[in-house]
C-alpha cells in the first residue's frame, strides 16, 4: 500500500521502517528533515508537508507529540485536510478522545475518515512489531487497514465510536504511569532502609508486586542509571493529565489518579519535560534523602 507517514520520533521512525521492509511504499515527512533522511535511504520518498504527503498518498499515519500538533498536522493550514488525495488520517499518537473526536470532525467535513490508532509497547515494542494497537473507526476501515496494522503489533478493534481507542490508551498509560512512581516509591523505600535496589527488583519480579516498571523500565534504564529507555517526561505527563481529563469528562473522582497526577508534575517540575521518564525516582530519592 502507499502509505505516507508524517513524525518520525522515537516511535515514528521504527514503525514506518517495519512498514518499508514490510513492502510498503512510504511518503514521510518530519519537521526535523534529518530524520527523513533515515527512511529515504531505505527507498522511502521525502515530502515537504503534510499536505504534500496527502497530495500523494490517499492514506496518512502520523505519530506526533502533542495535541497542538496532531490538530495542525490533520487541519492546519498545511495539513492532510488540504491534500488532494487523502481518504483517511490514522493517528498513532495519544491524544485523548476529546481531542480525537474535534480532528475527526473537521476531517469529515472533507470526506476524510480519522482513525483513532494509539499504540502501546515502547521504542522496542516499535522496532520488533509487538506494539499493542488500539484501534477506533469505521469497521470497513479496520479491516481494510488490519494487514497494514499488522506489521506493527497485535491489532486490537475498540469499536466504532470516535476517540473510543484513545479512552483505552489512558487507562493503560495510567497504570504504566502509576507503576513507575510506585515502584520507585517501593524501592526508594528499600534503599533507605538498607536493600540493594537490584535485589529487590529481583525480588519483586519473581513476586506478586512484579509490574512493567520492574520488569522492563528497573533493569534497563534504573538500575543501571542510565535514564534513557525512550519516552520523555513530558510525554508521560502528557497522558497522565488526558487520562485525569477523561475521567473528569466521565464524571468520575479518582484518587489513585489524583494521586498520580500530583506525582508526575512533582517529577516535571524537579526534571524536565525532556527527561526520560524512568527518572521518576530522582525527585522521589532526593526527597527521602538517600
Ligand atoms: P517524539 O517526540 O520522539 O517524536 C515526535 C516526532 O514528531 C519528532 O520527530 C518531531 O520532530 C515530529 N514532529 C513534531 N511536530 C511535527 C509537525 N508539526 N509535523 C511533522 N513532524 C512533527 O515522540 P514519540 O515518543 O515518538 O511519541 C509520539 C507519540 O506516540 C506520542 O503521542 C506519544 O505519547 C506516543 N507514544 C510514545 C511511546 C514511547 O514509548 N515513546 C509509546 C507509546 C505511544
Amino acid at each position: 500500500m502507499d502509505i505516507g507517514f508524517i513524525g518520525l520520533g522515537n516511535m515514528g521512525l521504527p514503525m514506518a521502517r517495519r512498514l518499508i521492509e514490510a513492502g510498503h511504499r512510504l511518503v514521510v515527512f518530519d519537521t526535523r528533515s534529518e530524520v527523513s533522511g533515515k527512511l529515504v535511504a531505505l527507498g522511502a520518498t521525502a515530502a515537504t508537508s503534510p499536505k504534500d504527503v496527502a497530495d500523494q498518498v490517499e492514506t496518512v499515519m502520523a505519530s506526533l507529540p502533542s495535541l497542538q500538533a496532531s490538530l495542525e498536522v490533520a487541519t492546519g493550514a498545511n495539513g492532510v485536510i488540504e491534500g488532494s488525495r487523502a481518504k483517511r488520517f490514522i493517528d498513532l499518537s495519544t491524544v485523548g478522545s476529546a481531542m480525537a473526536v474535534r480532528i475527526h470532525g473537521l476531517l469529515a467535513k472533507r470526506n476524510i475518515v480519522q482513525i483513532d490508532c494509539p499504540v502501546s509497547g515502547g521504542v522496542g515494542g516499535a522496532e520488533k512489531g509487538t506494539l499493542a494497537v488500539m484501534v477506533s473507526g469505521p469497521k470497513t476501515e479496520f479491516d481494510l487497514l488490519k494487514p497494514v496494522l499488522d506489521v506493527i503489533g497485535k491489532v486490537f478493534f475498540i469499536g466504532e465510536k470516535p476517540g473510543s481507542a484513545q479512552t483505552m490508551k489512558l487507562a493503560n498509560n495510567f497504570l504504566s504511569a502509576t507503576a513507575i512512581v510506585a515502584t520507585s516509591e517501593a524501592v526508594v523505600m528499600g534503599v533507605k532502609a538498607g536493600l540493594d535496589p537490584a535485589v529487590m527488583i529481583d525480588v519483586i519480579n519473581a513476586g506478586s508486586g512484579m509490574n512493567t516498571a520492574s520488569r522492563d523500565k528497573f533493569p534497563r534504564a534504573v538500575l543501571p542509571r542510565s535514564f534513557d529507555f525512550g519516552f520523555a517526561t513530558g510525554l508521560m505527563l502528557k497522558d497522565v493529565r488526558l487520562a485525569l481529563d477523561e475521567m473528569k469528562q466521565l464524571g468520575l473522582s479518582m484518587e489513585v489518579a489524583d494521586a498520580v497526577g500530583r506525582s508526575w508534575e512533582t517529577v516535571i517540575a524537579a526534571e524536565g519535560a525532556e527527561s526520560d521518564f524512568t527518572a521518576a525516582i530522582k525527585p522521589i530519592e532526593k526527597k527521602a534523602g538517600v
